[in-house]
């Protein structure tokens, strides 16, 4: 077996991803990672899961220099959560290094704010590119030392209607650079962007056999979806489950569906401020709200690795789509399940998209009537965060030391900038919000309330 050895990955950066837990290469990531380092142009046809991130964000960070005061590395993604996500994973292989500044660029959020950390330098951009042609046209931006360029999930860009804003933002980069497209799917209308865009590239194809993880497909025609959504839950009886409409007000129907008869959801969709997408993912991701009902484009970039089910209870429209929704299970060599609901016109909207799927009676299910997928946890909103240097362990020493919670009682702690989050089970939360309510955290006063 390969492993990131093989790929002449320096000691320092080695030993950075052993501590992150990455032992071998997975498989795009060893045919994709040595083109980089050469400084080929590739076009990569992966999906996520299979580790593609790492694969261009490596490299990168490999390749950059140090004190240099403008942006040398552009990666275009087309959904602020996929932002979030690829700057995360660049901070975090990038932690050996001294100073390497990563920013996020999307919409939704100040640009005033992004205008400061644009001014105090960074090195490496991830940005939407509504927001990045944003700050073109109000030259708060200079791009003229890219040298990478990474178009990420570029399927869904043309899908969205950025093609004509990509090429917009890369006719501002200089011409000497390396580029490099990642791609879920190859459609058509790819080839006029990489034509445009790239210089004889490199093409890999990491086909489905390859990718370790197993997706389990499963399709049942129903009359009633609300009614079918239920069955399907109390039977499969997952931890967490990522529930799929065609439309926003749809997801917010299912949701109070879903809300009545008991279940803990989470609602994702476009009508969402920043703030509040950021806290249903969170509690959605930290198990507080178990069941996520959102649309394709809310869902977009989505990794979290623990969802064990993804149900369609709207029919997809595009066979991308049906990839891109099944993907958000089985991550990271985890099996997973995908359910997909189907009244008779899903049935025949199915049968276009993904012909060789077999369908059964709903009836054949054999729900649990007393499940009712709810948290254990729930979450705590702390203002307070990065900015006033408090870390996850100020927060748990806290809550154990201070107010006696048993650590086996504290989820996930997710700190940002202004505020941290932190899950905490049912049993003994009105403790920890009493508890933190009087007291201090790193010796200051913070106010505290509760997310549902
Ligand atoms: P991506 O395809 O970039 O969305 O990555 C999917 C998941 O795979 C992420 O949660 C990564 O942390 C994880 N991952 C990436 N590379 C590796 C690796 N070499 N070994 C194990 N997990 C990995």
């Amino acid at each position: 077996m390969t492993s990131f050895k093989d790929l002449s990955i320096p000691s320092d950066a080695l030993e950075n991803l052993t501590s992150l837990g990455y032992q071998h290469p997975t498989p795009i990531q060893e045919k994709a990672i040595p083109q980089i380092l050469e400084q080929k142009d590739l076009i990569a046809q992966a999906k996520t899961g299979s580790g593609k991130t790492l694969a261009f964000a490596l490299p990168l960070i490999l390749k950059l220099k140090d004190n240099e005061h403008f942006p040398q590395a552009l990666i275009i993604v087309p959904t602020r959560e996929l932002c979030e996500q690829i700057a995360g994973q660049c901070k975090e292989l990038a932690r050996y290094k001294p100073d390497v500044k990563v920013i996020t660029l999307y919409g939704g959020t100040s640009l005033t704010q992004q205008v400061t950390s644009l001014e105090k330098g960074a090195d490496i951009i991830v940005g939407t590119p509504g927001r990045l042609l944003d700050h073109f046209s109000r030259e708060t931006i200079h791009l003229g030392e890219i040298k990478t360029l990474i178009l990420d999930e570029a399927d869904r860009m043309l899908d969205m209607g950025f093609a004509d804003d990509i090429l917009k933002i890369v006719s501002n980069l200089p011409k000497q650079r390396q580029s490099l497209l990642f791609s879920a799917t190859y459609p058509e209308n790819i080839d006029k962007l990489t034509k445009i865009i790239l210089k004889n590239p490199i093409e890999i194809k990491i086909e489905n056999q390859e990718k370790k993880v197993a997706i389990e497909e499963q399709v049942y025609r129903v009359d009633n979806k609300d009614k079918a959504l239920i069955a399907t839950l109390q039977h499969y009886q997952p931890s967490l489950a990522l529930v799929f409409c065609n439309t926003k007000v749809k997801t917010t129907e299912v949701s109070e569906m879903l809300h009545e008869k008991g279940f803990d959801v989470a609602t994702l969709n476009g009508d969402l401020e920043q703030y509040e997408r950021q806290e249903m993912l969170l509690q959605f991701a930290n198990g507080s709200l178990p069941i996520l009902i959102a649309t394709d484009l809310a869902a977009r970039g989505l990794d979290i690795e623990a969802i064990d089910i993804v149900i369609n209870y709207d029919t997809p429209m595009k066979a991308e789509d049906y990839t891109h929704r099944i993907g958000r299970t089985g991550r990271a060599d985890k099996s997973g399940l995908a359910v997909t609901l189907c009244d008779e016109y899903g049935l025949k909207k199915l049968s276009e998209i993904k012909p060789n799927l077999q369908s059964k009676d709903i009836n054949t299910l054999t729900p649990n009537k007393n499940f009712y997928l709810q948290g254990s946890v729930a979450t705590l909103c702390i203002d307070g965060g990065k900015k006033k240097k408090i870390r996850a362990g100020d927060i748990l020493g806290t809550l154990c030391k201070d107010i006696g919670i048993d650590n086996k009682h504290i989820g996930k702690i997710n700190i940002f900038d202004k505020n941290s989050y932190v899950a905490i089970d049912k049993s003994v939360i009105k403790k920890a919000y009493n508890g933190l309510k009087s007291g201090k955290i790193k010796n200051k006063n913070v106010r505290i309330w509760w997310l549902d």
